[in-house]
């Protein structure tokens, strides 16, 4: 999977499924990443010297990274992502259903 923070992704399985939403973070080791809004979980803290009114937190808790697909930033759809290299050297993501470039992967060698 080729996902990068700041993608806007859809979630494609589980109890978000169809949510299009933006990866805040990746953990790559262990397959899972964060998308904003989804799989949020509400954490009850008590009160303490941090925090004296306790209350409630909302996290968003990661997801694995097999339930998401980017979406295409030309097509808008989510899609599967290669990666190809372009006439210059450079590598870049491209969109499996339209064909339209998605971001470089790494710059042109030279
Ligand atoms: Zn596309």
């Amino acid at each position: 999977m080729r996902i990068r923070k700041g993608d806007k992704v859809k979630v494609i399985s589980g109890r978000s499924k169809g949510v299009e939403s933006r990866v805040v973070s990746i953990d790559r080791e262990a397959g899972k990443v964060v998308v904003e809004g989804v799989n949020t979980v509400t954490k009850h803290i008590r009160p303490s010297q941090k925090n004296p009114q306790g209350g409630r937190l909302e996290i968003d808790k990661p997801i694995d990274m097999s339930n998401v697909q980017v979406v295409c930033e030309a097509c808008g759809k989510a899609a599967r992502m290669g990666a190809r290299v372009t006439a210059d050297g450079t590598k870049e993501r491209f969109c499996k259903k339209c064909g339209a470039g998605n971001g470089q992967i790494s710059k042109a060698k030279n």
